[in-house]
């Protein structure tokens, strides 16, 4: 037999094949080349057919230029950080394709002159939001607050309660960012329990407002105080209130996440929030409020260093003005028809061992720590995990009691036959 190295091609003439330049006009030569590159070096340890090789490298090659891979969400957390928080709707990636491309975004067609920035965006959320004299929108919920703290307090102090002193993940501590635009805190009450009159005596000459955050992703139990928001705006600087999540109108199943518009009925001069928490929309970061103040915030120098992207703002007008997003399907799933998806699905596995079970949901990074939402799932053997999910696409379940769980909540319906097809190839050792 002949050597193999005497055989294997050169590596120009594998890129000269047909199918491995079209390869490399749809994903650049680096992807390709890196290719090409593995594939010579198996076929000199003699693993693929010299006359195989291009053909080899095809078969190598990922299906686009980015190696984010998509994942079924069967972890039973709605928003879950770790898979990238609220997954677009359909009308929100289409919008996406129209931003990608030159688009109106800062140009009014009819009078050919420049257009204000994400205008339509903005109509939107003013229009979701009656009770904001204005709105703005920036590049996420930290940098938001980071605007209101920069422009409002840089050189003063901000008063919050100590129990609100909080860390989002990641290592991303709200106190921490205020201080880091200039901000001295001043804490008041204790873990538990803070009352008016403590707010009202740290207030001084150099307070610039009063901040409230809500507690997105934890709870305090027992023997707790808090004051309200309506009772705070009594105080005689503005109160400002991180929402986190981004309802921007009460939702039935969530009765103690805050909204935009109580919050603001209740007297808040400002409000952010997060864009792709509870809202389900592409990460930005939203301001509401009196209109002078979102004005002096919009036109500050600091602002355009937070600047939203035109993705972004396509999507987040899709997702306020167009229909429902995963997130709020997933709110309003009804146990009895996640039940009947789990046993249709379950009955396809039914070789495998799965069978429908109940299941406890979460809402997740979103918001609403104390909730638990009835659910769904699939229940398979737990050596099915790892090749789930390293398959295409990945499955992400959870383990419990011995079992794989697939929770059906976070997974739109039309990915079913998905998730039916990702079992058959792991069971088969397929990926
Ligand atoms: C999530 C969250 C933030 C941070 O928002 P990002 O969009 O992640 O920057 C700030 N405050 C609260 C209360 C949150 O829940």
């Amino acid at each position: 037999m002949d050597d193999p190295r005497r055989v294997t091609p050169r590596t120009d003439v594998v890129l000269a094949d047909p199918d491995v330049q079209a390869a490399v006009a749809r994903l650049g030569k680096r992807i390709v080349k890196q290719a090409v590159d593995d594939v010579l070096d198996r076929c000199r340890r003699g693993e693929v057919d010299p006359s195989h090789v291009a053909a080899a490298v095809v078969a190598a090659l990922p299906a686009r230029a980015t190696s984010l891979r998509a994942v079924l969400n069967a972890t039973g957390v709605v928003v879950h950080t770790n898979l990238g928080r609220a997954p677009l709707s359909a009308a929100a990636v289409d919008a996406l394709q129209v931003a990608a491309g030159a688009t109106d975004v800062e140009l009014d067609l009819v009078s050919g002159r420049r257009g204000r920035r994400g205008r339509a965006t903005l109509a939107a959320l003013q229009a979701a939001v009656p009770d904001a004299g204005g709105v703005h929108v920036v590049n996420n919920g930290a940098a938001a607050l980071a605007l209101v703290t920069c422009v409002l307090a840089s050189g003063k102090n901000v008063v919050i309660a100590r129990g609100e002193l909080v860390e989002i993940g990641d290592g991303f501590r709200i106190p921490e960012l205020l201080e880091s635009v200039g901000a001295t805190l001043r804490e008041v009450g204790t873990t538990n329990r803070v009352k008016l009159s403590d707010y009202a005596g740290a207030i001084d000459a150099e307070t610039a407002f009063v901040l409230k955050v809500h507690p997105s992703n934890f709870r305090v139990e027992g023997f707790t105080a808090a004051v309200p928001v309506r009772e705070l705006s009594g105080l005689s600087v503005p109160v400002v209130v991180d929402i986190g999540s981004g309802l921007l109108a009460a939702h039935p199943r969530l009765p103690d996440e805050p909204s935009a518009g109580a919050v603001l009925r209740a007297g808040a001069r400002l409000v952010t929030a997060s864009g792709d928490k509870l809202l389900g929309g592409p990460q930005c970061g939203l301001l509401l409020g009196e209109r002078e103040l979102v004005e002096r915030l919009r036109t500050h120098p600091f602002a355009r260093a937070l600047r939203v992207d035109k993705l972004a703002l396509a999507a987040l007008e899709a997702t306020l003005s167009g229909p429902p997003t995963p997130v709020a399907v997933a709110l309003a799933s009804r146990p009895e028809e996640l039940r009947r998806r789990a046993e249709r699905i379950a009955s396809e596995l039914a070789a495998y061992g799965a069978v429908a079970v109940e299941s406890t949901a979460a809402v997740g990074g979103g918001g609403a720590p104390g909730v638990e939402l009835e659910s769904a799932a699939v229940s398979l053997p737990a050596e099915l995990n790892d090749r789930l999910r390293t398959g295409t696409p990945a499955v992400v379940g959870y383990l419990h009691g011995g079992r794989l769980l697939l929770d059906l909540i976070a997974l739109p319906a039309i990915h079913d036959p998905h998730l039916v097809d990702a079992v058959h190839k792991a069971e088969k050792g397929e990926g």
